[in-house]
């Protein structure tokens, strides 16, 4: 980074900042993860200077020899670690891939069937808050507030009920597997596109720790850079009879030029993630939420629905006298970082909810194991008796920061 150190400082230093500090805290944000350095490499790339609108074979600009050679291998790439049967790498993120299948598939005012946000949903899954709530006419099913877990008779009467064009199985805040079988049922009885979204878990799929959508879903979105551990970014996996109706939808429906550095990491990922190290890790993932999940139990800890069978869990704090925000803030004094949540059959606002979310896809990535585990869950508890200390939180920084510095930290040196 010598051009950017002499251009410019400040950023410079705001860059080697922020590595520090992901060096030396527990990140457990469920959603975020370390890429690889080759990954950083690839999206820091000459990528960036190109405009290839359209797709490999069929642009509207020229000069694209290299772009269509680099968008087919990601392409390749993704097909064959998911078995998939088309797949487009063009989405910026995440939330525009799944306008994008919106686009394809309903026009505005149609009905859509997805998780209730604040039972572990997204917000594109129809949230008032967001367009795909304001467009569209969203209904939500909820968790069992009982068992914290997906109730697929619930789910099949509001199908049926409201025959929505969309249903979506997905979500950023469920610890536990999705029976995308069942799910294609009930698609099939009210006639909807199935939609599977697998942000969160699709790292787990690729690695086979989670059962994957296919064959079951007609369409698939991801984001890249959840457990898949790539750049910030979204692909969308589809039957070929959809092809046209997806790529379609994202250029030009919704979108102008691919940004083809993002491009470059995420193939450099799915590269990664077609080794067989990258089972091994989807394994460990798994394996240390949930050894965090007993750990924590152990300490009295309320798990929604019971532990987890993914890479993260979802605490509900009433029974500890504190809410999620304030708990989130102090354990970030603590350095350990994660986010304040809702939980199923929450009481109070969504920006001062009663739960907080965690994962371990981050740690596991630096290659914590159970050990590590045991010592988080220790400090949580800890965290929970001195959250107005912060003498005491500024020790436990210390011995986070401590243990931090027995690991290396992909990507960064
Ligand atoms: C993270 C996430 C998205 C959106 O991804 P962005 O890249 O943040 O736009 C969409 N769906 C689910 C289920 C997610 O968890």
């Amino acid at each position: 980074m010598n051009a950017l150190m002499k251009n410019d400082p400040e950023v410079f230093k705001l860059i080697k900042d922020e590595e520090i500090y992901q060096g030396k805290t527990i990140r457990l944000i469920a959603s975020e993860n370390y890429t690889s350095r080759a990954v950083l490499d690839a999206c820091g790339s000459v990528f960036q200077n190109k405009y290839s609108e359209g797709y490999p074979g069929a642009r509207f600009y020229q000069g694209q020899v290299n772009c269509d050679a680099l968008e087919i291998l990601a392409i390749e790439r993704a097909k064959k670690l998911f078995g998939a049967e088309h797949v487009n790498v063009q989405p910026y993120s995440g939330s525009p891939a799944n306008l994008a299948v919106y686009l394809a598939f309903a026009k505005p005012g149609d009905t859509v069937l997805g998780l209730n946000l604040s039972h572990g949903g997204h917000l594109t899954h129809g949230s008032k808050a967001s367009a795909t709530g304001k467009w569209f006419n969203a209904v939500h099913y909820n968790l069992n507030p009982e068992t914290g877990l997906l109730d697929y008779d619930e789910i099949r009467k509001l199908a049926l009920e409201h025959k929505p064009k969309i249903l979506i199985a997905g979500h950023s805040a469920y610890p536990r597997q999705l029976d995308f079988k069942k799910f294609r049922e009930i698609a099939d009885e009210c006639g909807a596109i199935l939609l599977v979204d697998m942000a969160h878990f699709a790292g787990l799929v690729a690695g086979g720790a989670h059962p994957s959508p296919f064959p079951y879903a007609d369409v698939v979105t991801t984001t890249t850079h959840k457990t898949l551990r790539g750049p910030r970014g979204a692909i969308i996996l589809c039957k070929e009879i959809h092809a046209k109706a997806i790529d379609k939808a994202v250029f030009p429906g919704l979108q102008g030029g691919p940004h083809n550095a993002t491009t470059a990491g995420i193939a450099v990922a799915l590269a990664e993630a077609l080794k067989p190290e990258f089972k091994e890790y989807a394994r460990k993932t798994v394996e240390n939420a949930q050894a965090l999940a007993k750990a924590l139990t152990a300490r009295g800890f309320n798990l929604v629905s019971g532990g987890t069978d993914n890479h993260l869990m979802l605490i509900d704090l009433n029974n500890k006298g504190i809410p999620g925000k304030p708990y989130a803030v102090a354990l970030e004094k603590a350095g350990i970082i994660l986010n304040y949540n809702t939980v199923p059959g929450e009481t109070r606002k969504a920006s001062d909810p009663s739960g907080i979310r965690l994962g371990t896809p981050s740690v596991t990535s630096r290659g914590f194991g159970i050990a590590e585990m045991e010592k988080i869950a220790e400090w949580m508890d800890k965290a929970v008796s001195c959250c107005e200390d912060d003498a005491k939180l500024a020790e436990i920084a210390k011995e986070v920061e401590a243990l931090c510095a027995k690991f290396s930290v992909p990507g960064i040196e």
